[in-house]
């Protein structure tokens, strides 16, 4: 695998923090999505259905072993050929045995996380194999020559107007930022690879071990396209998505959708049970599942554990402070955000991330709205230990113990508060803070404290 930029963190996010457009477009989609989110679960017992998931599984992940043999044998008796892949390399070169076998010059492939994990699209283009991703925003991004900035939004960084403009570019449709006209054109021109492609690459979202079959959750109808109408089907997954029962499913798909992108329910909810069967129709002929450990196998016993519960979904990513200024190539990972600044670093080894997992204010929003109930900034924390044992930033550690000896002794409290309340706005207090001020607004003090005012007005005790 190549070096992963990740190790750049510092001198990344300095270059698209400095990016005021980038970070319109961000705060924009996130804070719409973060409230997407919101209204969703309104009407459904959040609490109730995040302990519920996270109980699956933390039981999936506790006996997964055994889960993943129960899913391979059903997924051998559906006609579907299953490989575990322990590392990217493994798992590509086996994708690309199936495809020689076929003579495959096209694939079409669907969303799927652990395919940028393992970088199948660049490995398998050098071999002389069209490789077209066909989720829209994916499609954006290959042509834009990038990577996905988001795990379920990966084009969120752009504006329609930039998109416009790219899609002239490449495609050469009509400069127009009508998102209905540019879904369209594009729409148009993926349906000519779908007609043309022989084989189809999806990722998966469950693998359900009681009857083998594989979830695919989406919205656009082009991981449906992807997995039915090829000859071939290559399904590309990690090994912690089995969860147990069939059943288990009617909570996260609750959960899934309006943690995503706050719909009820996603358009799409595909269920896979292996190639066409004798008198069908429709479908492949071969179904093959790879299953990539890439490190996640090693975390199974340790504190790391319920890291493996993730889902995607991607909300984390959106009521994050960091990834909201900073945005997603900033972290120089597959996984941006707090998740990516947890999984980043546990499957490709510390060495590769030193410093993700510091990008976080632990300010506890991701933990809040994970679904699977995943104490992310506990884990960020315990992490910095691990990676940098008592490391400390000279600056946040004299500023957090001046912050304690304040909160503890009232007088100097005051004195400290009347002082920023005059001072604060100087041009003096905003140089010494330009690190914060030069990409945030630094508040004016309010001219009197809640206790000055409260005074005055006979308050009393
Ligand atoms: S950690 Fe939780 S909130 Fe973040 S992507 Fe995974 S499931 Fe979603």
């Amino acid at each position: 695998m190549t070096e992963l930029k990740s190790r750049n963190f510092k001198r990344l996010y300095k270059k698209e923090i400095a990016d005021q457009k980038l970070r319109e477009n961000l705060r924009k989609a996130t804070i719409q999505a973060s409230g997407k989110r919101n209204d969703s679960f309104s009407e459904v017992d959040f609490v109730f259905l995040r302990d519920e998931a996270k109980k699956i599984k933390q039981e999936s992940i506790s006996h997964l072993n055994d889960l993943l043999s129960q899913f391979e044998d059903n997924a051998h008796e559906n006609g579907c050929t299953v490989f575990y892949a322990e590392s990217p390399e493994k798992a590509n070169a086996y994708i690309l045995d199936v495809a020689r076998k076929h003579e495959i010059k096209k694939i079409v492939k669907s969303k799927s996380m652990v395919t940028e994990e393992i970088q199948l699209v660049p490995f398998l283009e050098k071999y002389g194999i069209e490789t077209v991703e066909t989720d829209l925003g994916e499609y954006i991004i290959q042509l834009a020559g990038e990577t996905p900035s988001h795990i379920t939004a990966p084009a969120i960084h752009k504006s329609r107007t930039e998109i416009a403009r790219l899609l002239h570019e490449k495609i050469g449709i009509e400069q127009n930022d009508d998102p209905a006209f540019l879904t369209g054109e594009a729409r148009r021109v993926l349906r000519e690879k779908f007609l043309s492609a022989e084989m189809g690459i999806s990722g998966a979202n469950f693998l359900i071990a009681e009857n083998g079959a594989v979830v695919v959750v989406e919205n656009e109808g082009n991981a449906r396209l992807s997995t039915s109408a090829v000859k071939v089907h290559v399904i590309v997954t990690g090994i912690e998505k089995v969860i147990p029962k069939f059943s288990d499913l009617r909570i996260f798909m609750r959960l899934l959708g309006r943690s995503a992108t706050g719909q009820k329910l996603t358009s799409y909810v595909s269920l896979i049970r292996g190639p066409r069967k004798e008198k069908e129709k429709d479908g492949p002929e071969e179904v093959h599942i790879v299953l990539v450990d890439n490190g996640r196998s090693r975390l199974l016993g340790t504190d790391h554990q319920e890291v493996l519960h993730c889902i995607r979904c991607g909300a984390c990513l959106n009521v994050c402070p960091v990834y909201r200024s900073i945005g997603g190539h900033a972290y120089g990972s597959v996984y941006p955000g707090p998740i990516g600044s947890l999984v980043t670093p546990l499957f490709f080894g510390p060495e590769n991330a030193p410093d993700l997992p510091f990008a976080s204010s632990l300010c506890g929003s991701c933990t809040e709205v994970c679904p699977v109930g995943i104490g992310i900034h506990h884990q960020l924390l315990s992490m910095r230990q691990e990676i940098k044992p008592g490391s400390k930033h000279g600056l946040e550690s004299f500023v957090f113990r001046n912050f304690r000896k304040t909160m503890l002794r009232p007088g100097r409290y005051k004195l400290l508060t009347r002082l920023a309340r005059v001072f604060s706005s100087t041009s003096i207090v905003r140089k010494i803070l330009k690190g914060w001020t030069g990409y945030r607004d630094l508040p004016q003090l309010p001219s009197r404290s809640f206790r000055e005012i409260y005074k005055s007005e006979g308050g009393k005790g």
